[in-house]
């Protein structure tokens, strides 16, 4: 009788099923419940219970599910000038001619923008830099869109001279560093730097707050370091 021998370890791939998933589930599905298990706030129930509803649902209805998805991530860019997410070269916010193009408001995600426009108390422009400057994470200034809106305020022009930045980040410690770092980065150049007023509680999301507080402290921010 041959020497039972394990089989020699496979490399850990990113996209390899995880051994927890349920017995007795065929492969497809398993694959699905995966999927769905590496989105935010989906835990391993309601992968689960999303997978089996696929399963059910209509094949043109999945289909659709499928094609949106596949053309999120194709036909999105970011904006040349914002960075916001977008379909097109420059987004709509960045090309309205009505909007007041003396203030950015710079925010961490795509999501805050939304934030923002929902409280309709902001008509400014933004400026979105994909995350904060974060020490623990090994997040630095360059791998955010920093570089971009230092040009872009550079870039200040008779037609358009930035004359006031306030920074949106989340109240958190990340927060307030990349504040900090944008502040000493920004101020030399004349252009007043803002945060936002205090009542946003601490250890505030900035896509989680809600508008009446958001619009209150957008109105009574204040000049960081003045
Ligand atoms: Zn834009």
């Amino acid at each position: 009788m041959a020497a039972f021998r394990p089989d020699p370890p496979r490399p850990v791939s990113p996209v390899a099923p995880r051994t927890d998933a349920p017995r007795g589930v065929a492969a497809p599905v398993a694959r699905v419940i995966e999927a769905f298990r590496r989105l935010p706030g989906i835990g391993p129930k309601s992968a689960q219970r999303l997978a089996y509803h696929l399963v059910r649902m209509p094949e043109a209805e999945a289909a659709e599910l499928s094609e949106a998805i596949t053309g999120v991530k194709q036909r999105i860019k970011l904006c040349e000038t914002c960075a916001d997410i977008t379909e097109a070269t420059t987004c709509h916010i960045c090309t309205d001619p009505n909007r007041d193009r003396s203030t950015i408001c710079v925010v961490e995600e795509p999501l805050d923008v939304t934030a923002f426009e929902r409280t309709r108390a902001y008509t400014g422009l933004y400026h979105v830099l994909h995350g904060a400057i974060s020490p623990t994470s090994g997040i630095a200034a360059s791998d955010l869109k920093i570089k971009e809106l230092l040009q872009r305020l550079q870039a200040n022009t008779a037609d358009q001279t930035v004359t006031e930045v306030i920074v949106a980040t989340n109240t958190n410690l990340d927060g307030e560093a990349t504040a900090m770092y944008l502040q000493r980065a920004i101020s030399p150049a004349g252009i007043k730097v803002t945060r936002l007023a205090r009542g946003l509680p601490s250890g505030t999301d900035i896509e989680y707050a809600d508008d009446a507080t958001l619009a209150h402290s957008l109105e009574s921010r204040a000049e960081i370091g003045a």
